[in-house]
């Protein structure tokens, strides 16, 4: 942590940073939280792997959100440190015994599971109170920029088949599923939740906990969906169709929708060309997540000067490299910058704090792990387009 300030022009008339910089907004993440906790029928988990930052982590346990889902030691650890009482979800349903083993004598209780084989691990590696959190495989027309279940959760035949077998070692299993990540449509929930309450009632297991995952948007520049508030409103329309009548009760587990808004990241501009400029962030960096091209996730951002001010004025398309030696470190698609950007102007990108500073490596000896509190909105322009 370098500072705390109240503008990012105010922390670049103070310290001129020449790497990139990780600007968290506390006061964005609270409010997402309390969105959640108050807005969502059900318990509010964060998933760890967008933003595992202390101050993260802590911001969200001071404004309601106690639970965690995470994927390995390290995250239970990193929840550890900062949250006293916080709880552990292990919900990866791909876990080594000594993982398992490890996690279970911290006191964590649920786990991830998509198949007979990770359950049999999962009762011979814990004890009792153990709960095996069924994964189902959600098909893909739940309507999300990212699809996650060509990799986790059961197809139906083997859904049943866990919970059943669940059942049959005396367990008290859950459910869970995934929608996909950035999932534009509140109808991708509306179906996972009637395929997963269809199936509990077929398979005739009691289930009192489905976790309805993460996959709740946050508003790039180009994303038209609707606000929380509907999303909202459609899983508690499901919860009372289908979940209540089986007693079930519902949790969530968001990330993107949590963290997005709560970061942004500091670039400077270390070489202007007339078509191009070449920045000390790219994606090896902190603007990993833009490699994947998807126009859905295009952030928003501003030029500032080297002395703190905001540079306006007709635009042109720049193409914008990275800082590595590799040839595939620019981004995807270019930035419209204000004539004048030059040499030590910096960009700020909005829209960071999930999914940037957790994925950026250390390649080419390029590697930031500054990171400093702003306490204003970002300044840009903001969401949509
Ligand atoms: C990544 C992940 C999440 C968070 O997804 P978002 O789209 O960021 O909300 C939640 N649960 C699991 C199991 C995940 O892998």
């Amino acid at each position: 942590m370098i500072g705390r300030f109240r503008s990012v022009a105010q922390l670049i008339a103070s310290i001129s940073p020449e790497v990139p910089v990780h600007l968290l907004r506390p006061h964005r993440i609270g409010a997402a939280a309390r969105t959640f906790v108050d807005g969502f029928p059900g318990d509010v988990a964060f998933a760890v792997k967008c933003n595992a930052h202390p101050l993260v982590l802590t911001t969200l346990r001071g404004n309601g959100v106690r639970r965690f889902d995470v994927a390995s030691p390290l995250e239970i650890e990193r929840v550890r440190e900062a949250v006293a009482d916080g709880i552990a979800f292990y919900h990866h349903p791909a876990k080594t015994v000594s993982q398992i083993a490890w996690a279970w004598g911290q006191g964590v209780v649920h786990f991830a599971v998509d198949c007979v084989a990770e359950l049999e691990k999962l009762v011979n590696h814990t004890g009792a109170g153990v709960v095996p959190m069924v994964r189902l495989a959600i098909p893909k027309e739940a309507g999300a920029v990212y699809d996650l279940s060509t990799k986790f959760g059961a197809p139906p035949a083997r859904f049943l088949d866990t919970v059943r077998r669940a059942a049959e070692l005396g367990l008290a299993p859950g459910v869970t599923f995934h929608v996909g990540s950035q999932c534009l449509s509140a109808e991708g929930f509306r179906l996972g939740i009637r395929m997963a309450c269809e199936l509990i009632a077929e398979a005739g297991v009691p289930i009192a906990l489905m976790d309805i995952g993460g996959g709740f948007p946050a508003y790039y520049r180009k994303t038209q969906a609707p606000p929380l508030s509907e999303f909202f409103r459609v899983i508690a329309g499901a919860k009372a169709e289908w979940a209540d009548p089986l007693g079930i009760r519902l949790m969530c587990e968001p990330g993107r929708a949590l963290v997005a808004e709560g970061g942004s990241l500091l670039t400077r501009i270390v070489l202007r060309k007339p078509e191009a400029i070449h920045l000390n962030d790219g994606i090896f960096g902190g603007l990993c997540e833009v490699y994947w091209g998807k126009e859905e996730l295009s952030l928003p951002y501003r030029v500032l000067t080297a002395d703190g001010a905001t540079r306006n004025g007709p635009v042109e398309r720049v193409t914008v490299y990275g800082p590595t030696c590799d040839g595939n470190d620019f981004l995807p698609y270019p930035l419209e910058l204000p004539a004048g950007t030059t040499d030590g102007d910096y960009i700020e990108f909005n829209l960071i704090g999930a999914y940037g500073r957790e994925m950026a490596g250390s390649y080419n000896g390029m590697v930031s792990n500054a990171v400093a509190v702003i306490e204003a909105d970002f300044a840009g322009h903001g969401g949509h387009e």
